[in-house]
């Protein structure tokens, strides 16, 4: 997987890209809250980046931080069998 620059995460592209986002899809796509709510850059993005294509807010997942915290137990869980 691409290594993002640890500045992207402060930048003002990925404030926009996160903004974008929220509008496109302004709930958690696992339970469809509207509280909490985080933005992961998304597989398709990290592979755009690591292409040299720009990155698309269409490919940035939204999701809210009780079901993100439950899908890294899940996958902790399935790293351990
Ligand atoms: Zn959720």
């Amino acid at each position: 997987m691409a290594i993002i620059d640890p500045a992207f995460w402060q930048s003002e592209e990925w404030q926009k890209l996160q903004a974008e986002a929220l509008r496109i899809q302004p709930v958690c796509e696992v339970c469809g809250t509207a509280e909490d709510l985080v933005v992961r850059l998304g597989n398709m993005n990290f592979r755009r980046r690591e292409a040299g294509l720009p990155l698309d807010s269409h490919f940035c997942r939204v999701i809210c931080n009780s079901c993100l915290r439950e899908r890294q137990m899940a996958t902790l869980v399935r790293a351990r069998q």
